[in-house]
């Protein structure tokens, strides 16, 4: 017989990936709680406009995290909002640890917690977001049809990205702050046959500057010389790296050099019963949709998991208690 106070399955993060988890959990009827230290919804709330949520042609992040959050709920989810601090894989049972000093007990664990671009750091970067500042061209490239855009960064990643921006704005302007690419060559090869895109080598964004409707330019300086610089843009999109929040993965889980949770395609870790979704994750594509699917993933794995768990705690009772088991 299950022990009451033992959980089926603990999600951590309230993201897009978790509270699909927890849809999927619950419609699996696993005694499940999410765990989240701030809103619900995650990276979500911080997109002005969703417009590749299927569904819905044009949705605010905030709206769409309260629709996701309140879909999960309408199952009767458990929500818990705690840090957590620790877990703890175990034989029987991992242990989840959260700051209030409570410790939860779990056959399976779904980590969803996310990560964070890189930031520049620089004014106007927080103050604009949202209003021109974006990390993510797939998610904000069309409020920049024929306009100028500046993107940051000599990785594949802004490399790419001002690629896929090619194809709607007007004008790129690439900022790298050394005068050779990170980039792969192939993609090098790709930017320099685009004539929408310039290359401003040696250079950084020194501040970006707005006015009432939003970005309208940036300071730059030359790293060699020293001259400082003006750029009219109607937004500034930064790729200089990623990093996931991946303090909570257990020692002995698989990462990357990166520093994602390595996964099979089940959304299994090599610990038996964690999963690892969404941006924690190592995986090709960062999106909304991606991470809810990983949620229904690692949620339906997760459920044949436990079932397999109990059955095999169940064949291994006493004869006089199986029969109360079943
Ligand atoms: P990345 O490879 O770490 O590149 C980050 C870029 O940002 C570098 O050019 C770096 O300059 C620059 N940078 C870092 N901090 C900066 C700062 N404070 N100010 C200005 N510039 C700064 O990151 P990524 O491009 O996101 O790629 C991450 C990983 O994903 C890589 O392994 C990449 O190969 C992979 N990826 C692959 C593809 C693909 O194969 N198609 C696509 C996307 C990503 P420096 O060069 O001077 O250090």
């Amino acid at each position: 017989m299950s022990d009451p106070d033992v959980y089926d399955l603990i999600i951590i993060g309230g993201g897009p990936g978790g509270l699909t988890a927890g849809i999927y959990a619950m419609r699996a009827a696993l005694k499940t709680v999410l765990i989240e230290v701030g809103l619900p919804g995650g990276q979500m709330n911080n997109s002005d406009s969703v417009e590749n949520w299927p569904g819905d042609e044009h949705i605010g992040g905030a709206d769409l995290a309260i629709k996701f959050s309140q879909h999960a709920k309408s199952y009767g989810l458990e929500v818990i909002s705690q840090e957590v601090v620790d877990i703890e894989p175990g034989l029987d049972f991992h242990t989840v640890k959260l700051a209030n000093g409570d410790n939860l007990q779990t056959y399976a664990v779904i980590m969803a917690t996310g990560g964070n671009p890189h930031k520049l750091n620089i004014p106007g970067e927080e103050e604009q977001y949202g209003k021109g500042v974006s990390y993510c061209a797939v998610c904000d490239g069309f409020f920049f049809r024929d306009k100028t855009v500046v993107v940051v960064g000599g990785g594949d990643t802004a490399a790419e990205e001002s690629l896929y921006l090619a194809k709607l704005a007007k004008k790129i302007y690439l900022v790298h702050r050394r005068d050779a690419w990170r980039a792969g060559a192939l993609l090098q090869q790709r930017v320099k046959a685009e004539c929408k895109i310039e290359i401003l080598w040696n250079s950084v964004v020194t501040q970006i500057r707005a006015d009432d409707s939003g970005v309208c330019g940036v300071d730059l300086q030359n790293t060699q010389t020293g001259e400082k610089s003006k750029l009219s843009t109607d937004g500034v999109f930064i790729f200089i790296g990623f990093k996931p929040n991946n303090k909570l993965v257990p020692a002995g889980t698989k990462m990357n050099a990166d520093g994602y949770v390595v996964t099979d395609e089940k959304c299994e870790t090599n610990a038996p019963g964690i999963f690892a979704i969404g941006d924690l994750r190592e995986k090709y594509f960062r999106q909304i949709v991606i991470s809810a699917a990983d949620g229904a993933t690692a949620a339906m794995t997760a459920a044949h998991y436990v079932e397999t768990r109990k059955s095999a705690e169940a064949c291994e009772l006493p004869e006089a208690l199986q029969t109360e088991a079943v």
